[in-house]
């Protein structure tokens, strides 16, 4: 299977689906993904660890809302010569604190795969459609001794 183009990849991940096949279903609850695409057996987490860069991305939108909510506090604080009341800025930066996070979370999580991903195993109920990966399968297995 062919690597999408990142914008595809991209576009997939918003709508909560399979970055490589588009695949819906990929979740099992609103926050964990099932093993593999239902679809083309994509694993999601290739190794431990492997979500780190979610909470990253997850913090990073959180923080960037916040700045820019202080940002918008401080122009209309301006704009009307300090007398604002603090206390609805202080709810919304204290909503976008939590319902951030709950609402990137799934779209974050979302991953293009790498050009050079394995073959999914096969099920035995589905077996999934046979990828074109020959470039990982010609590689010798690497023995750690
Ligand atoms: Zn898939």
């Amino acid at each position: 299977m062919e690597r999408a183009p990142v914008r595809t990849i991209v576009s997939r991940g918003l709508r909560r689906r399979c970055g490589r096949c588009g695949a819906k279903r990929i979740f099992r609850t609103y926050f964990q993904l099932h093993e593999r695409c239902p679809r083309c057996g994509y694993k999601f987490e290739r190794e431990e660890g492997f979500f780190t860069g979610v909470y990253l991305v997850n913090y990073a939108v959180t923080a960037v809302l916040l700045v820019v909510e202080i940002f918008a506090f401080l122009l209309w604080a301006s704009a009307n010569e300090g007398d604002v009341s603090l206390a609805p800025w202080l709810i919304g930066g204290a909503l976008i604190a939590i319902l951030c996070p709950l609402l990137v979370y799934p779209i974050a999580s979302r991953r293009g795969p790498p050009s050079t991903s394995p073959p999914a195993p096969s099920t035995p109920s589905k077996k999934p459609k046979p990828l074109k990966t020959t470039t990982a399968r010609a590689r010798p297995e690497r023995s750690e001794a």
